[in-house]
Protein backbone atom coordinates (compact mmCIF):
# COMPACT_ATOMS: atom_id res chain seq x y z
CA UNK A 1 0.00 0.00 0.00
CA UNK A 2 1.37 3.51 -0.77
CA UNK A 3 1.70 6.45 1.60
CA UNK A 4 1.96 9.72 1.52
CA UNK A 5 4.65 11.24 3.93
CA UNK A 6 5.32 14.86 4.20
CA UNK A 7 8.74 16.07 3.57
CA UNK A 8 10.91 19.43 4.71
CA UNK A 9 13.61 20.70 2.52
CA UNK A 10 15.39 23.08 4.72
CA UNK A 11 18.39 25.22 4.70
CA UNK A 12 22.48 24.30 3.87
CA UNK A 13 22.99 21.49 2.78
CA UNK A 14 19.53 20.41 3.43
CA UNK A 15 18.07 20.51 -0.51
CA UNK A 16 20.69 18.70 -1.59
CA UNK A 17 20.71 15.78 1.34
CA UNK A 18 16.80 15.82 0.45
CA UNK A 19 17.01 15.37 -3.20
CA UNK A 20 19.50 12.69 -3.02
CA UNK A 21 17.38 10.56 -0.05
CA UNK A 22 14.45 11.11 -2.04
CA UNK A 23 16.15 9.74 -5.43
CA UNK A 24 17.68 6.45 -3.84
CA UNK A 25 14.27 5.77 -2.11
CA UNK A 26 12.46 6.56 -5.45
CA UNK A 27 15.06 3.79 -6.73
CA UNK A 28 14.58 1.39 -4.06
CA UNK A 29 11.17 1.16 -5.05
CA UNK A 30 9.48 2.15 -1.72
CA UNK A 31 5.47 2.96 -1.65
CA UNK A 32 5.95 6.19 -0.87
CA UNK A 33 4.17 9.53 -1.97
CA UNK A 34 5.82 12.68 -1.13
CA UNK A 35 4.53 16.69 -0.99
CA UNK A 36 7.58 18.40 -0.31
CA UNK A 37 7.75 21.98 1.36
CA UNK A 38 10.45 24.11 1.78
CA UNK A 39 10.85 25.83 4.80
CA UNK A 40 12.96 27.64 7.13
CA UNK A 41 15.77 30.64 6.13
CA UNK A 42 15.38 30.61 2.44
CA UNK A 43 12.02 30.44 2.87
CA UNK A 44 11.06 33.21 5.02
CA UNK A 45 13.45 35.32 2.63
CA UNK A 46 11.43 33.68 -0.37
CA UNK A 47 7.54 34.18 0.53
CA UNK A 48 7.65 35.59 4.21
CA UNK A 49 7.30 32.28 6.24
CA UNK A 50 9.56 30.21 7.69
CA UNK A 51 7.03 26.90 7.78
CA UNK A 52 3.98 28.11 5.44
CA UNK A 53 0.59 26.59 6.76
CA UNK A 54 -0.08 24.11 3.90
CA UNK A 55 3.23 22.47 5.03
CA UNK A 56 1.80 22.07 8.87
CA UNK A 57 -1.36 21.19 6.90
CA UNK A 58 0.59 18.53 5.20
CA UNK A 59 2.41 17.12 8.57
CA UNK A 60 -1.04 16.68 10.24
CA UNK A 61 -2.13 14.91 7.69
CA UNK A 62 0.56 12.60 6.93
CA UNK A 63 1.96 12.40 10.62
CA UNK A 64 4.82 11.24 9.63
CA UNK A 65 7.92 13.83 8.44
CA UNK A 66 10.88 13.42 6.80
CA UNK A 67 13.05 16.99 8.00
CA UNK A 68 16.43 17.92 6.06
CA UNK A 69 18.34 20.36 8.50
CA UNK A 70 16.96 23.92 9.05
CA UNK A 71 18.52 27.22 9.89
CA UNK A 72 16.18 29.45 12.67
CA UNK A 73 16.80 32.87 11.85
CA UNK A 74 17.39 35.10 14.97
CA UNK A 75 14.63 37.44 15.82
CA UNK A 76 11.89 35.84 13.72
CA UNK A 77 9.70 34.87 16.50
CA UNK A 78 11.49 30.98 17.19
CA UNK A 79 14.24 30.09 19.17
CA UNK A 80 14.61 27.24 17.25
CA UNK A 81 12.26 25.53 14.72
CA UNK A 82 13.78 22.12 15.62
CA UNK A 83 12.56 22.55 19.12
CA UNK A 84 9.35 24.57 18.17
CA UNK A 85 8.22 21.10 16.06
CA UNK A 86 9.44 18.54 18.78
CA UNK A 87 6.73 20.16 21.29
CA UNK A 88 4.01 21.07 18.79
CA UNK A 89 3.89 17.55 17.70
CA UNK A 90 4.91 15.92 21.35
CA UNK A 91 7.33 14.50 19.93
CA UNK A 92 8.61 13.11 22.93
CA UNK A 93 10.94 10.33 22.36
CA UNK A 94 14.45 10.97 20.26
CA UNK A 95 15.94 7.92 19.02
CA UNK A 96 19.74 8.34 18.04
CA UNK A 97 21.46 5.04 16.77
CA UNK A 98 25.09 5.23 16.79
CA UNK A 99 26.92 2.01 15.41
CA UNK A 100 29.95 1.51 13.80
CA UNK A 101 30.60 0.93 10.43
CA UNK A 102 34.17 -0.86 9.92
CA UNK A 103 34.79 0.95 6.41
CA UNK A 104 34.69 4.19 8.12
CA UNK A 105 37.85 4.59 10.58
CA UNK A 106 37.80 5.95 14.31
CA UNK A 107 39.59 5.10 16.55
CA UNK A 108 36.88 3.17 18.05
CA UNK A 109 35.39 -0.42 17.38
CA UNK A 110 32.50 -2.15 17.66
CA UNK A 111 30.37 0.88 18.86
CA UNK A 112 26.43 0.07 18.93
CA UNK A 113 24.63 2.81 21.41
CA UNK A 114 20.95 3.74 21.20
CA UNK A 115 20.48 6.90 23.15
CA UNK A 116 16.98 7.66 24.00
CA UNK A 117 17.07 11.55 24.36
CA UNK A 118 13.84 12.88 26.30
CA UNK A 119 12.53 15.94 23.73
CA UNK A 120 9.96 17.88 25.70
CA UNK A 121 11.47 19.43 28.43
CA UNK A 122 14.51 19.59 30.75
CA UNK A 123 16.50 23.19 30.14
CA UNK A 124 15.02 23.26 26.65
CA UNK A 125 11.25 24.48 28.06
CA UNK A 126 13.46 27.72 27.62
CA UNK A 127 12.70 29.15 30.59
CA UNK A 128 14.84 32.40 31.22
CA UNK A 129 14.49 35.06 33.35
CA UNK A 130 16.51 37.89 34.19
CA UNK A 131 16.16 38.66 37.87
CA UNK A 132 18.89 41.84 37.69
CA UNK A 133 22.05 43.32 35.49
CA UNK A 134 23.60 40.66 36.63
CA UNK A 135 21.81 37.56 37.63
CA UNK A 136 19.67 35.33 35.59
CA UNK A 137 17.67 32.57 35.74
CA UNK A 138 16.83 29.17 33.89
CA UNK A 139 13.96 26.69 34.46
CA UNK A 140 14.72 22.91 34.70
CA UNK A 141 11.97 21.34 34.45
CA UNK A 142 11.40 17.52 35.07
CA UNK A 143 8.18 15.75 35.14
CA UNK A 144 6.83 12.24 35.89
CA UNK A 145 5.10 11.89 32.86
CA UNK A 146 7.48 12.26 30.24
CA UNK A 147 10.25 10.85 32.07
CA UNK A 148 8.01 7.66 32.62
CA UNK A 149 6.97 7.23 28.51
CA UNK A 150 10.67 8.02 27.30
CA UNK A 151 12.01 5.73 29.68
CA UNK A 152 9.25 3.11 29.02
CA UNK A 153 10.14 3.55 25.36
CA UNK A 154 13.84 2.78 26.11
CA UNK A 155 12.94 -0.51 27.84
CA UNK A 156 10.29 -1.66 25.32
CA UNK A 157 13.20 -0.81 22.42
CA UNK A 158 15.51 -3.07 24.15
CA UNK A 159 12.91 -5.72 24.53
CA UNK A 160 11.87 -5.30 20.99
CA UNK A 161 15.37 -5.42 19.79
CA UNK A 162 17.25 -8.32 21.88
CA UNK A 163 19.37 -5.44 23.78
CA UNK A 164 20.99 -6.64 26.83
CA UNK A 165 21.14 -3.21 29.22
CA UNK A 166 19.68 0.02 29.46
CA UNK A 167 22.00 3.06 31.12
CA UNK A 168 19.89 5.78 32.82
CA UNK A 169 22.20 8.95 32.32
CA UNK A 170 21.87 12.22 35.02
CA UNK A 171 23.50 14.24 37.34
CA UNK A 172 21.33 13.46 40.61
CA UNK A 173 24.22 13.66 42.70
CA UNK A 174 23.88 17.91 42.16
CA UNK A 175 20.34 17.79 41.09
CA UNK A 176 19.05 15.48 43.55
CA UNK A 177 15.23 16.67 43.02
CA UNK A 178 15.22 17.00 39.17
CA UNK A 179 17.52 14.72 38.00
CA UNK A 180 17.26 12.42 41.06
CA UNK A 181 13.30 12.09 39.82
CA UNK A 182 14.20 10.66 36.89
CA UNK A 183 16.83 8.72 37.76
CA UNK A 184 13.80 7.18 40.76
CA UNK A 185 11.51 6.61 37.42
CA UNK A 186 14.14 4.62 35.74
CA UNK A 187 14.37 2.03 38.75
CA UNK A 188 10.55 2.02 39.04
CA UNK A 189 9.83 1.29 35.37
CA UNK A 190 12.91 -1.03 34.94
CA UNK A 191 10.90 -3.43 37.76
CA UNK A 192 8.79 -4.42 34.30
CA UNK A 193 12.01 -5.75 32.32
CA UNK A 194 13.69 -8.10 34.57
CA UNK A 195 15.28 -9.85 31.97
CA UNK A 196 17.30 -6.59 30.58
CA UNK A 197 20.56 -5.10 33.16
CA UNK A 198 19.77 -1.69 34.30
CA UNK A 199 21.97 0.82 35.65
CA UNK A 200 22.39 4.51 36.45
CA UNK A 201 25.68 6.84 35.69
CA UNK A 202 26.72 10.32 36.32
CA UNK A 203 26.76 12.54 32.95
CA UNK A 204 30.15 13.45 33.55
CA UNK A 205 31.76 9.92 33.95
CA UNK A 206 29.62 9.00 31.11
CA UNK A 207 31.74 11.36 28.70
CA UNK A 208 34.56 9.67 29.57
CA UNK A 209 33.66 6.65 29.87
CA UNK A 210 32.53 6.50 26.35
CA UNK A 211 35.61 7.52 25.33
CA UNK A 212 37.76 5.34 26.90
CA UNK A 213 35.22 2.14 26.36
CA UNK A 214 32.21 3.04 23.90
CA UNK A 215 31.46 -0.92 24.00
CA UNK A 216 30.05 -1.21 27.48
CA UNK A 217 26.89 0.89 26.99
CA UNK A 218 23.96 -0.87 24.72
CA UNK A 219 20.78 1.40 25.45
CA UNK A 220 21.23 4.69 27.39
CA UNK A 221 18.58 6.91 28.32
CA UNK A 222 18.54 10.68 29.62
CA UNK A 223 16.89 14.18 29.77
CA UNK A 224 17.04 16.61 26.98
CA UNK A 225 20.49 18.76 27.73
CA UNK A 226 22.40 14.99 28.00
CA UNK A 227 20.94 13.61 25.10
CA UNK A 228 22.04 16.63 22.65
CA UNK A 229 25.24 16.43 23.88
CA UNK A 230 26.31 12.95 24.66
CA UNK A 231 24.70 12.22 20.88
CA UNK A 232 26.82 14.87 19.22
CA UNK A 233 29.93 12.56 21.09
CA UNK A 234 28.39 9.06 20.26
CA UNK A 235 28.58 10.49 16.33
CA UNK A 236 32.01 11.24 16.92
CA UNK A 237 32.64 7.83 18.11
CA UNK A 238 31.19 6.52 14.74
CA UNK A 239 33.01 8.75 11.91
CA UNK A 240 31.05 12.15 12.66
CA UNK A 241 27.62 13.68 11.74
CA UNK A 242 27.38 12.34 8.26
CA UNK A 243 26.84 8.77 10.06
CA UNK A 244 24.04 9.85 12.56
CA UNK A 245 20.41 9.35 12.15
CA UNK A 246 17.32 10.04 14.02
CA UNK A 247 13.79 9.41 14.91
CA UNK A 248 11.61 11.83 17.20
CA UNK A 249 7.98 9.87 17.81
CA UNK A 250 5.17 10.85 19.72
CA UNK A 251 1.97 9.02 19.82
CA UNK A 252 0.56 11.15 16.54
CA UNK A 253 2.98 12.39 14.92
CA UNK A 254 6.69 10.96 13.61
CA UNK A 255 9.83 12.92 12.24
CA UNK A 256 13.28 11.37 10.69
CA UNK A 257 16.22 13.45 10.39
CA UNK A 258 19.98 13.85 10.86
CA UNK A 259 21.29 14.77 14.09
CA UNK A 260 23.56 17.34 12.22
CA UNK A 261 22.42 21.00 11.33
CA UNK A 262 22.87 22.72 8.20
CA UNK A 263 26.33 22.63 7.52
CA UNK A 264 26.44 26.02 5.75
CA UNK A 265 30.33 25.45 5.33
CA UNK A 266 30.05 23.13 2.90
CA UNK A 267 26.46 23.91 1.56
CA UNK A 268 25.88 23.95 -2.77
CA UNK A 269 29.82 22.45 -3.04
CA UNK A 270 27.90 19.22 -3.99
CA UNK A 271 30.06 17.33 -0.70
CA UNK A 272 27.55 16.93 1.59
CA UNK A 273 27.30 13.46 3.22
CA UNK A 274 23.49 12.36 2.92
CA UNK A 275 24.00 9.08 4.64
CA UNK A 276 22.40 10.21 8.31
CA UNK A 277 19.24 11.82 6.78
CA UNK A 278 19.24 8.55 4.64
CA UNK A 279 19.45 6.18 7.92
CA UNK A 280 17.03 8.47 9.16
CA UNK A 281 14.94 7.34 6.18
CA UNK A 282 15.42 3.47 6.69
CA UNK A 283 14.18 4.49 9.73
CA UNK A 284 11.10 6.06 8.60
CA UNK A 285 10.60 3.35 6.24
CA UNK A 286 10.84 0.62 8.99
CA UNK A 287 8.61 2.73 10.75
CA UNK A 288 5.74 2.89 8.27
CA UNK A 289 6.31 -1.28 8.08
CA UNK A 290 8.39 -1.24 4.34
CA UNK A 291 11.29 -3.41 6.29
CA UNK A 292 12.43 -4.97 2.83
CA UNK A 293 13.08 -1.43 1.60
CA UNK A 294 14.76 -0.18 4.09
CA UNK A 295 16.96 -3.31 4.32
CA UNK A 296 17.80 -2.81 0.56
CA UNK A 297 19.02 0.61 1.33
CA UNK A 298 20.89 -0.16 4.52
CA UNK A 299 22.83 -2.95 2.60
CA UNK A 300 23.47 -0.86 -0.69
CA UNK A 301 24.86 2.05 1.43
CA UNK A 302 27.16 -0.45 3.68
CA UNK A 303 28.42 -2.01 0.32
CA UNK A 304 29.18 1.41 -1.02
CA UNK A 305 31.06 2.88 2.32
CA UNK A 306 32.88 -0.92 2.72
CA UNK A 307 34.41 -0.35 -0.87
CA UNK A 308 35.41 2.94 0.24
CA UNK A 309 35.99 4.56 -3.26
CA UNK A 310 33.13 6.75 -3.32
CA UNK A 311 32.82 8.72 0.39
CA UNK A 312 32.12 11.59 0.45
CA UNK A 313 34.85 13.94 1.95
CA UNK A 314 34.19 14.27 5.89
CA UNK A 315 34.50 10.34 6.37
CA UNK A 316 37.92 10.49 4.32
CA UNK A 317 36.95 9.87 0.57
CA UNK A 318 36.70 12.69 -2.51
CA UNK A 319 33.59 11.85 -3.63
CA UNK A 320 30.89 14.20 -4.15
CA UNK A 321 27.27 13.52 -3.13
CA UNK A 322 26.14 12.56 -6.88
CA UNK A 323 28.87 10.12 -7.33
CA UNK A 324 27.89 8.59 -4.14
CA UNK A 325 24.66 8.54 -4.28
CA UNK A 326 25.06 7.19 -8.10
CA UNK A 327 26.91 4.06 -6.29
CA UNK A 328 24.33 3.30 -3.69
CA UNK A 329 21.80 3.04 -6.09
CA UNK A 330 23.61 0.84 -8.74
CA UNK A 331 24.10 -1.72 -5.90
CA UNK A 332 20.81 -1.86 -5.16
P1 LIG B 1 23.29 23.36 14.28
O1 LIG B 1 23.38 24.55 15.14
O2 LIG B 1 22.25 23.47 13.20
O3 LIG B 1 23.26 22.06 15.04
P2 LIG B 1 26.09 23.06 14.00
O4 LIG B 1 26.78 24.33 14.24
O5 LIG B 1 26.04 22.03 15.07
O6 LIG B 1 24.62 23.35 13.44
P3 LIG B 1 26.44 21.39 11.74
O7 LIG B 1 25.68 22.01 10.65
O8 LIG B 1 25.84 20.21 12.39
O9 LIG B 1 26.79 22.50 12.74
O10 LIG B 1 27.88 21.05 11.22
C1 LIG B 1 29.01 20.85 12.05
C2 LIG B 1 30.19 20.45 11.18
O11 LIG B 1 29.97 19.16 10.63
C3 LIG B 1 30.39 21.38 9.97
O12 LIG B 1 31.76 21.57 9.73
C4 LIG B 1 29.74 20.64 8.84
O13 LIG B 1 30.30 20.93 7.58
C5 LIG B 1 29.95 19.19 9.21
N1 LIG B 1 28.81 18.40 8.73
C6 LIG B 1 27.58 18.33 9.28
N2 LIG B 1 26.77 17.56 8.57
C7 LIG B 1 27.49 17.09 7.53
C8 LIG B 1 27.19 16.22 6.41
N3 LIG B 1 25.98 15.68 6.24
N4 LIG B 1 28.17 15.97 5.53
C9 LIG B 1 29.39 16.49 5.69
N5 LIG B 1 29.74 17.32 6.70
C10 LIG B 1 28.79 17.61 7.62
MG1 LIG C 1 24.73 21.07 16.43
Amino acid sequence: MRQTITVFKGDGIGPEITDAVIRVMDAAGAELDYEIYNVGEAEYEAHGELIPKAAFESMERNKVLLKSPITTPVGKGFRSLNVFLRKKYDLYANIRPARSNHAVKTPFQDVDIVIFRENTEDLYVGVEEKIDENTVHATKLITRRASERIIRDAFEYARAHGRKKVTCVHKANILKISDGLFRDIFYEIREAYPEIAADDKIVDNVCMQMVMNPQQFDVMVMPNLYGDMLSDLASGLIGGLGLLPSSNLGEEFAMFEAVHGSAPDIAGKGIANPTALLWSACMMLEHLGQMECAAKIRRSVDTVLEEGAFNTPDIGGNATTAEYVEEIIKRL
